[in-house]
Parts: structure tokens; sequence; C-alpha cells
């Protein structure tokens, strides 16, 4: 089909649906491919469920109830103010409620309302991520229900649920509870995986994101579980209950995003890594300290060469992503103390504690070396960048975090202009440590790399 057939226009001519021009069609086709199976799977089981579900007033009122419930903790994230990027908040205390009690279509329709909000109320987002995040809601949900009122029922109900009484009054025997949480559990995974999914297919050929599954992550999902069975017991017994329950969710929700938002403010959002205030505050910090007990410490300024060709030759998605897989490869290279930021544009900082020159630089050419490994595949060929790196030594090039810095970053200019694809120290130490420039030199011949 052409895009002309696609486009609709006004009466000047002007076109104003022109689907081709969606952002979800400059993504990948396996990403398109994927949002659109999910949304049309989505479609198709809702018209099934709609058909086949009969509509009955108490289960009505329930989700009445939940969408309620959950449009007042949205209107609380608006005046806290949403964090960049994927943020986690609270809402599966309303969706498990809802696989739980309704029958399965009410998954599919409960998510549509909130995510209108979460759109227009809090922040407008690429439309395709929003209806794909509320489809793979909606999809998780009506799994996860359907095996619930399946297993509580003891029979395969697909798409018609028990009504909502029974499953109230299942819901307070041991089986039913256990099965509940198993179902609640289910839902997390499913719209974990899907959302993982997305992500993975998106950033193919990239360098690997974020682990959405660590440690905070599923200890954040198992507190969704456990709320999201609390407010499923109350609501079950009364919905007036609903006005206990929500105090409690709104100032749970309030904390994690709290949390979000001083980590969002604390880092670079491109690499994840910090950023250049809060490096500096940490590095202020840890210098304090190396001063105090005598220990040495070493500053590093990482900066890739040639980038704006990187960008000129790829453009800048491909540059962001060579960005990320620096800033990853750099994190695994370091210890858990060493402190790592972005200082800006294509410019990392390094902060390693405890570190004399001969460590330094082992790990600066460690560094080097294993950013020169590192290969970005870019259709059928890869890509492969290098840095130059500038070492200065506490005591020996500084003796304060300014004096380091512009140590570190005159050391940066000699590796540059010596060919890039190196690691350099500074020319000359600062007044008063004198013995210790000319093992600056040795030292800077030592781990000098190919010119790249
Ligand atoms: P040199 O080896 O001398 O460091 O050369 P260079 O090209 O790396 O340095 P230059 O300062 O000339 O160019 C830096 C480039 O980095 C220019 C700018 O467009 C690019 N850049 C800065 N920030 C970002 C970013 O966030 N994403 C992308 N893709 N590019 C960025
Ligand atoms: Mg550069
Ligand atoms: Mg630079």
């Amino acid at each position: 089909m052409t895009a002309a057939r696609f486009t609709v226009t006004d009466r000047d001519g002007t076109a104003v649906f022109r689907p081709r021009a969606w952002p979800l069609f400059a993504q990948p086709s396996a990403v398109v491919a994927f949002v659109v199976t999910v949304v049309v799977v989505d479609v198709v089981l809702f018209l099934a469920g709609v058909l086949t579900t009969t509509l009955r007033m108490e289960e009505m009122l329930t989700g009445a109830a939940l969408i309620a419930s959950g449009a007042v903790c949205v209107e609380a994230m608006r005046r806290l103010g949403m964090p960049q990027g994927l943020v986690r908040d609270l809402l599966g205390a309303w969706w498990i409620p809802t696989l739980l009690l309704l029958p399965p279509v009410y998954s599919m329709i409960i998510p549509v309302p909130l995510y209108l909000m979460l759109q227009y109320r809090i922040k407008r987002t690429v439309v395709f991520r929003r209806v794909f995040s509320a489809a793979a809601v909606a999809l998780a949900g009506f799994a996860a229900s359907s095996v619930f009122h399946a297993s509580v029922a003891g029979r395969i109900v697909l798409l018609d649920g028990i009504s909502g009484a029974a499953a109230r009054s299942v819901l307070l025997t041991g089986d039913a509870v256990l099965a509940a949480v198993l179902c609640a559990a289910l839902f997390t995974v499913l719209n974990t995986l899907l959302v993982a999914g997305a992500i993975r297919l998106s950033s193919r050929g990239g360098p690997r994101r974020k682990m959405i599954w660590d440690f905070e992550s599923l200890m954040l999902d198992g507190v969704e579980v456990c709320v999201g069975l609390v407010v499923t017991i109350l609501c079950g017994l009364s919905l007036f209950l609903l006005f206990i329950v929500l105090p409690p969710v709104l100032l749970l929700q309030r904390s994690l995003l709290f949390q979000q938002l001083q980590t969002a403010a604390r880092t670079d959002p491109k690499t994840g890594l910090l950023n250049a205030a809060t490096w500096e505050q940490e590095a202020e910090a840890e210098l304090a300290r190396s001063i105090a007990s005598g220990r040495p410490m070493a500053v590093l300024i990482v900066d890739i060469d040639h980038f704006k060709r990187v960008n000129d030759t790829h453009g800048h998605l491909f540059g962001d992503q060579v960005l990320v897989g620096v800033a990853t490869t750099l994190t695994h290279q370091l210890r858990q103390y060493d402190v790592v930021g972005r200082f800006g544009g294509e410019e990392f900082v390094i902060l390693l504690p405890g570190a004399d020159m001969a460590e330094a630089c082992r790990i600066a050419e460690r560094l080097r070396t294993r950013v020169g490994r590192m290969a970005l595949p870019v259709g059928e060929i890869a890509v492969a960048v290098t840095v130059s790196i500038g070492v200065a030594l506490l005591r020996v090039h500084g003796r304060d975090l300014l004096e380091l810095m512009t140590a570190a970053d005159l050391a940066l200019y000699r590796a540059k202009d010596s060919g890039r694809n190196r690691i350099c120290l500074p020319v000359a130490p600062t007044a008063g440590v004198p013995a210790q420039a000319r093992q600056s030199e040795v030292a800077e011949e030592q781990h000098s790399g190919e010119p790249g």
C-alpha cells in the first residue's frame, strides 16, 4: 500500500493524517512488527472478550472504582513530576485487583483511561510507546486474569470470568490466595517480558541497555505484587475500603518517584553515568579523604577520538550508541569505588582512589585497549572507535580538583597532539614536585598506544 493512500488532507490540501510519517515507522522493522502484533492481539482478544462477557453492575462499579483510584494516583504523579526515560510507577496496585476480581476483559479496558491520563495529564511522549505500554499491560493482565479465573473456577474460562462475588469469596481460601499470588507474579513477568522484548529489538545491534531485571527492579516488582494483593483483598471486602488503602499507596508511589527523580538529577540520561556536577561533588569528597589519609589518587579524562567523524558518517543516533558503548565498557573495567562521570559531549572523567602512577597508567591502558576492541555493527560492517586519555596524579600534578583536572586536560591535549589512541601524563608537574616530572615522562613513553 502506498503512503498516499494513507494520507488524509484537509481543505487546503495539507496532510493531516500520514501514518507513514509516524515515529513508529522510523523504527527497525522488527520493532514495528512486534508493536503492531501486540496491539492487534489486544484488539482481537478485547473484541472476543466483549462478545462473550456478561456485563454485571457490581463488576462495572468495581472497575469504575479501580479506574478512579488509579486516576487519583496519576494526578498525584503530576504534582511531583516525572523523571526522564523508563519510569517505575505503582499502577500495578490497580491492575492486579482488576485481573483478580473482574472478568479478563476488564484488564484490557482499565489501562485505556489511565494511559490516556499519563499521556495528556503527565507527560506527552511518543504516542506509539504509550500505546505499546498500555497494550502490554492489557495483554499481560488479560492472560494472567484468564489463568486465575480458570484456576479458581476449576475449569477453563478464558474469555468470560467468574463473577466478582465468586472471585472475592474464593480469595479467602488458601488455594485461591496462592493462585492469586502466582497470577499477580505472572502478570508482572509477562508485562516485563513484553517491555524488555521491545527495548531489546529497538536497541538491536547496539550495545546492551541496562538490565531491567536487576535486583532493585525485582524488589519493586515484589512490592507492587504485595500492594496489588492487599488492594484486591480490601476491595473484595468492600469498595469503600479503597478510601483506606489509597493514602498508603499514594505515599509509596511518592517515595518511589522521588527516589527516581533524585537519581535522574544525578545521572547523565544518555549514558547512565554520573553527570558532571555530581561527579565533581563525589570527586571533591573522595579527594578530601585521600588528602586526609595520605593515600594516592588519580584523575583520568577520556576523550573519544574523531567522534565528529563517527556522527558525520553514521548519524547522531549511532553516535549516541557509541557513547553508551564506551560508557558501559569504562564502567565494566573499573572498580566499584572508582567514580565515573560524563563530563560532556564525548568526554568522560574518572577518579581512581588509591591509584598511584603505575596503577593509574595500567588502568588507563586497559580502558584504552578495551574501548579499542569494541565493535559496533552498522549493517554489514563493524565500527571501532579509539580513545585518548589524560592522566593526573594527586600531589604529583595537582593538589586540588581544579589543578588535577587542568593537568589531566593538558595531558589529554598531548595525547591528541601526538597521534591519539594513547594515554599521556602532563608534560611538567606542578611546582614543588620536580622529581616526579621525569617519572611522568617515563610512564608516558611506556603507556602510549599506536597512533589512531
Ligand atoms: P578529537 O579526536 O580531537 O577529540 O575529535 P572529535 O571529533 O572527537 O572532537 P570534536 O570536539 O571536534 O567533536 C566532538 C563531537 O561530539 C561534536 C559533537 O557533535 C559530538 N557530540 C557531543 N555530544 C554528543 C552527543 O550527546 N551525541 C552525539 N551523537 N554526538 C555528540
Ligand atoms: Mg573527541
Ligand atoms: Mg572532546
